[in-house]
């Protein structure tokens, strides 16, 4: 039935099409030489939920994404802890794919154990990836990293050109002007083209508090805030302001929790059953025999914690094809803490939960010369932040989980078909044919029939073929 339409007309409907396809596809590969692009620095605030944006005043964050877009929502990956989601945001894969799971781990392999606090600083753990700091130097680029975490690791016996090894006392500001002076450069050293700069707060005190502390919270935030100040008046005053792009993102969200929502393992299974990898709100443990056993009384403990066998783990986590996938897995539900007893409630706030969660997601805003200005969107995946860096700083991207279409729309430089303007775009066509048809007598039927846009592949502009179609009357 898609097929009755006339010849000549098919010509002209495919002809706009592809008209249209050409079109959106300007300024993404028009093979035009451009001078080399601006440097990019990534900032991320630990544990900045996406709506605390919503619930405290933030002027210095919001003059900045003013000037340039914001994200309101960022699905982050599974868990939503601080390691693994830092490194997908610099990898652009799952957690699954880049092998830092979680705060706790142990290899069966290496028979190593990772603890954050501990020693982190084993490059068998980050060596699943390269992160951007490593690929922006495979392009010939100088890179800067300040404490982003694993980037004081020797990964494949590298790390970025420049790099300050964590130490939490060091204080943001002292972070920030290491930073600039790196993208500066001076005699000796070129610019670095990229910089990563991480921030302990709003996380740290979301977790002492909880996330529901309006008072403690609304006071936390007004230091990011001013710390959101001290980045673009330090970038103003070194001349970088305008000529850097700078993203300002996080690593999850915080979810408040209770004495009230504790979950008690050994209430449900002695512990002499099984090894402890990690506890709270997603505990990793290897049974000691009896898998399936273990699994049963587990899966019976409580109504709020959902038990998984690592093979039966959903696919929409990313989280089961790993080997330090541990071969049991417990999620507690939003706001409930996992303990092996007692009545003790570890922190007031906690983030691993489910990333489908919106209490889990951060945000992120960016401004610069590449960013469109005043722009927003409801949502993204962080692992399109990679592909987007990529772009912004012409490196060619290792393989990830992302896609840069869903991200396009950020961007200065590309032509972006939002559905508003696809609407208008399509009635347009349709009042054009509706002459064209009328015109030449073709309207004798006044059937309804749909026109399949499918032979114009046009996702590379951030369309999809099923989301958009014509209908013609005739
Ligand atoms: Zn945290």
């Amino acid at each position: 039935m898609f097929m009755t339409l006339p010849l000549n007309l098919r010509m002209l409907l495919q002809m706009l099409v592809g008209l249209l396809c050409a079109v959106g596809a300007s300024g993404t590969d028009n093979g035009t030489a451009q001078p080399g692009p601006p440097p990019l620095l990534l900032v991320s605030f630990d544990g900045f939920r996406a709506d605390y944006l919503k619930r405290f005043p933030m002027p210095n964050l919001e003059r900045l994404y003013s000037q340039g877009v914001l994200v309101e929502q960022l699905t982050n990956v599974f868990i939503t802890k601080t390691f693994p989601n830092h490194y997908s945001l610099v990898t652009g894969l799952y957690a699954e794919s880049h092998g830092i799971l979680a705060s706790n781990m142990y290899d069966p392999v290496t028979h190593k154990s990772f603890h954050v606090g501990g020693n982190v600083s084993d490059p068998v753990w980050w060596s699943e990836a390269r992160p951007l700091w490593l690929t922006a130097q495979d392009s010939g680029y100088k890179t800067a990293t300040a404490m982003w975490p694993g980037s004081d690791v020797a990964i494949g016996n590298r790390t970025a050109s420049h790099f300050l090894p964590y130490n939490s006392h060091v204080t943001f500001q002292q972070r920030l002007k290491n930073v600039t002076k790196w993208m500066l450069g001076d005699e000796k050293e070129p610019p670095a083209m990229f910089a990563a700069l991480y921030w302990e707060e709003p996380d740290r005190s979301g977790h002492i508090f909880g996330p529901d502390n309006d008072t403690a919270m609304s006071q936390v935030l007004k230091e990011v805030d001013a710390n959101v100040g001290l980045l673009v008046e330090e970038l103003t005053s070194t001349g970088l302001w305008g000529r850097v792009n700078v993203l300002v993102t996080s690593d999850h969200g915080m979810a408040q929790c209770s004495a009230e929502r504790l979950i008690r393992l050994d209430d449900c299974l002695h512990p002499d059953n099984y090894t402890l990898v990690d506890l709270s709100p997603v505990t990793a443990l290897i049974p000691r025999q009896d898998p399936e056993g273990v699994f049963d009384l587990l899966n019976k403990c409580h109504p709020h914690m959902t038990v998984y066998l690592k093979s039966a783990i959903p696919d929409r986590l990313h989280y089961r094809n790993n080997g330090r996938t541990q071969p049991i897995i417990l999620i507690a539900a939003e706001g409930w803490t996992i303990v092996r007893n007692g009545n003790q409630l570890p922190r007031l706030g906690d983030h691993g939960y489910d990333n489908s969660l919106p209490s889990m997601h951060p945000f992120m805003a960016a401004a610069g010369p590449s960013f469109r200005q005043g722009y927003r969107v409801g949502s993204l995946q962080s692992v399109d932040i990679y592909p987007l860096m990529c772009r912004l700083l012409s490196v060619p991207a290792q393989p990830n989980n992302g896609t840069l279409n869903r991200a396009r729309c950020l961007l200065v430089a590309e032509t972006c078909w939002e559905v508003p303007v696809m609407v208008a775009l399509v009635v347009g066509v349709l009042l054009v044919l509706t002459v064209i048809t009328g015109e030449s007598g073709l309207t004798s039927d006044t059937r309804p029939l749909l026109y399949c846009w499918g032979f114009c592949p046009c996702s590379h502009i951030g369309l999809t073929r099923s989301s958009v179609f014509l209908i013609i009357y005739f």
